[in-house]
This record gives C-alpha cells, structure tokens and sequence, in this order.
C-alpha cells in the first residue's frame, strides 16, 4: 500500500504489474497493454524490452539497472532511469534524495554516471544461491535490509520524470541527462529542497559504452537470462 499510490485496500495481494495494466486500461480503454509478470532476467521480458520506443527504468537494485542500461546502449533505445534513496543514523534520517538519469541513444550511459555500483550489481545478478553464499561469507552485507519506500518522495521522482519525457518528446528543450532531487538539502548547506539539474560527460573508455549500437550481437538475453521463469514478488 505504501508503494502504489493508487492502490485500495481491496487491491492488496495483487501484482503491481497487474494493477499497473488495470490502472492503465480504465483510464485509456483504448490503450494496448502487454503484462508480463516476471523478473527482468527472463528471455521473456529481455526480448520484449528490445523492441520499445522508450525504457523507464523503476527499479530498486542495480543488477536490473545495469541490464537496461545495456539494452539502452545496444539497442539505441532512450532510457529514463529512477531512483531515490533515503539514509538514517541512530533513528533520525539524514538523507532523502532522489534523482532521474535519461540515457539517450548518443550521450552517456547510467555506468559513465556513475549510477551503478558494480559490486551491487553482480550480487544481484548473481544466483539465489550465489548470494546466500556471498552474504554467509560476509562479502556482502546490507543487502537483506528493507527500505521503506516514501510514497511522495518516489512522486517527485517520477513526476520530474514524467515532465522530462514531455520535454523529450515535444523538444522544447534538450533533454537534461542528469536531475537531482534532495530533500533535506544536506549537501548543499542551506536547508530547502533542491532540485538542481547536473552536466554529464561520455566517459572515453566506458566498457558497458562498448554496446553501443550492437544490437543482438551484445548477446543480453543469453547472459542475463534465466531458465526458469521467476515469479515476481
Ligand atoms: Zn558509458
């Protein structure tokens, strides 16, 4: 209930993709939605994802985040990537911020930002017994924690979202790569809400840049997918 702010008591239990496609429907009867109800790392859903206009990336780990960004680069689709994050100290938060990376298909990617940690990503990417080994082993830790998700802080994100894909697709002005939302306003030394936009830079030598363009020849759905088809949580 706390993630999706459309969601009614009655609706709980039911898949956020499901809700999702109903949500769409009674709004736009005409829409044509597919659902597929499975993690990324399905030949399913990776081969679905090759063929899209536009990605939005709404993900909670960088392991998902780092395999859209591969099927922005290799298949030259525009990606807007989400994310928020929220930190707290002895019981008092002391971040909450949020930020919306576009990669398009001629400019930066979300690894040249600096928006994926690679450690993180190969835990996720890893198999469920992979990761139990890895946490067992004390190579990773603090990925089992739960974070709460704010419904409102994840409404700016996606609303500013939302706007720059407008401006993405009416080209009233070019699209910003990189914008930044703070809460609290730590970093900046003056307590307010920031939203403040940020000039990104290709980095020469990027690997995951190296897909650019590549299309099936990047090979992302026999890497990253899986066999069997997980079922969504
Ligand atoms: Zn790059």
């Amino acid at each position: 209930m706390n993630r999706l702010v459309t969601a009614t008591l009655d609706e709980v239990g039911n898949a956020k993709a499901i809700l999702g496609g109903q949500y769409i429907r009674n709004h736009a009867p005409e829409a044509h939605t597919r659902i597929i109800q499975s993690k990324l790392q399905t030949a399913e859903a990776l081969d679905a994802l090759k063929d899209v206009d536009v990605l939005f990336g709404c993900v909670d780990n960088d392991g998902a985040r780092l395999i859209l960004n591969e099927l922005a680069l290799a298949f030259s689709i525009p990606l807007f990537d989400l994310g928020v994050e929220i930190e707290a100290k002895e019981g008092c938060v002391t971040a909450a911020c949020g930020r919306l990376a576009v990669v398009l298909p001629e400019g930066p990617c979300l690894t040249c930002m600096g928006q994926i940690d690679v450690h993180e990503a190969r835990f996720f990417l890893s198999t469920p017994e992979e990761q139990a080994f890895q946490v067992r082993r004390g190579y990773v830790s603090g990925m089992d924690i739960k974070a709460p998700a704010v419904a409102p802080l994840n409404g700016v994100v996606a609303n500013v979202a939302a706007l720059e894909f407008a401006i993405y697709l009416s080209g009233q002005r070019t699209t910003s790569p990189f914008t930044e939302y703070d809460l609290l306003g730590t970093s900046r030394g003056n307590d307010s809400q920031w939203l403040t936009p940020r000039r990104i830079k290709a980095v020469s030598g990027c690997i995951e840049c190296t897909m650019r363009g590549k299309g099936d020849s990047a090979s992302i759905v026999e890497r990253y997918a899986r066999e069997e088809k997980v079922e969504a949580l």
